[in-house]
């Protein structure tokens, strides 16, 4: 089998080297003991940086067979890059690993075997997170849940350390959306998949380039390209506008011509106030639900991946 790795890397002048040298010795290894073909390689993908890393990028694909390079022409952020690698790189399968190497390298060959007894995913899933700090732990988790709720499906705890097959790949090319939250995608084209647990270790240098900023921006884009929720939150505010608008009704025309307290003018500008609002935010809402019907369409999904056909 031949295996790719693909790291995308934003900035890791830092910690480049030191994964190179990492992965190359154990890609090396795991092609010595006959679990991967000889053609394996690590594929780095150079998301714009700023920094040396396109340099030691190339020099390291002189260097050493085992390495090669894709340079994005800019910044494109993280989700981009990864897909970048993973429709270009070769190979039977494709790992994708960060370049700070904070996931565990060895259960690689676990992922390997999974590959081999004919799983088409697996996910790598952090089992503890004591070595992030306690408020990258408390945002991170609350992002997974926080989208769940939200109507995403991921894996809990999974970022995108994982193995896909080349089928798997081929079924994520028919996914043509622009906004690619591939934590959610995946899950969503099917196939044999398996779990992979590890420890998390800290970054061994260099900085986390996924500042607060960014993960709500990847939250954000999460759920507005995985779910009508929110759209759909509108529809339901309107309606309890509305139905409480009825409510209030009575109670005002009971203070016009029963107690007879009111003022003068008060309940036909009280009553269209609240109707015309509650009227207003409902039919927004439904406009809402039929834009999430466009908004589906335009992406336009495969509507289903074949496993197999027999017969
Ligand atoms: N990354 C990228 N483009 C970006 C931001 C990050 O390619 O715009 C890469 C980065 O180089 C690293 C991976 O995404 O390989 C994960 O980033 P990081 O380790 O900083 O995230 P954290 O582990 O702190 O969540
Ligand atoms: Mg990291």
């Amino acid at each position: 089998m031949i295996l790719g790795i693909v790291v995308p890397c934003y900035n890791e002048e830092a910690v480049l080297t030191e994964a190179a040298n990492r992965l190359g010795a154990f890609l090396r290894a795991m092609i010595t003991e006959g679990l991967v073909d000889a053609a394996s390689k690590i594929w780095f993908v150079d998301d714009g940086s700023k920094d040396r890393t396109w340099e030691l990028i190339e020099q390291l694909s002189v260097s050493n067979t085992l390495i090669g390079g894709i340079k994005l022409s800019r910044n494109r952020g993280h989700q981009n890059a990864l897909l970048a690698g993973l429709f270009t790189a070769e190979g039977d399968a494709l790992i994708s690993i960060d370049a700070d190497l904070q996931d565990d390298i060895q259960v690689m060959k676990s992922m390997i075997l999974d590959h081999a007894r004919g799983v088409d995913v697996v996910y790598g899933v952090r089992k503890k997170r004591d070595s992030d700090t306690w408020f990258k732990r408390v945002t991170a988790e609350g992002f997974y849940k926080f989208i769940g709720v939200m109507g995403v499906e991921s894996v809990f705890n999974h970022a995108d350390y994982r193995l896909m097959s080349r089928r798997a790949l081929e079924a994520l090319k028919e996914f043509r959306e622009v906004n690619l939250f591939l934590r959610g995608i995946v899950p969503l084209i099917g196939f044999k998949s398996s779990i992979v647990y590890y420890d998390r270790v800290e970054r061994f240098a260099g900085e986390s380039k996924y500042p607060l900023s960014k993960m709500l921006a990847l939250a954000l884009d999460a759920i507005t390209s995985f779910s009508s929720v929110p759209l759909r939150m509108i529809t339901f505010i309107g309606f309890s506008v509305f139905a409480f608008t009825l409510v209030i009704t009575g109670w005002t025309l009971w203070i016009r011509f029963v107690t007879n307290t009111s003022v003068p003018g008060w309940a036909s500008t009280v009553l269209p106030m609240y109707l015309l609002g509650g009227i207003q935010i409902f039919c927004i809402g439904v406009i809402g639900e039929y834009l999430g019907k466009i908004y589906r369409e335009v992406k336009s999904r495969p509507r289903y991946i074949i496993e197999r056909i027999v017969g």
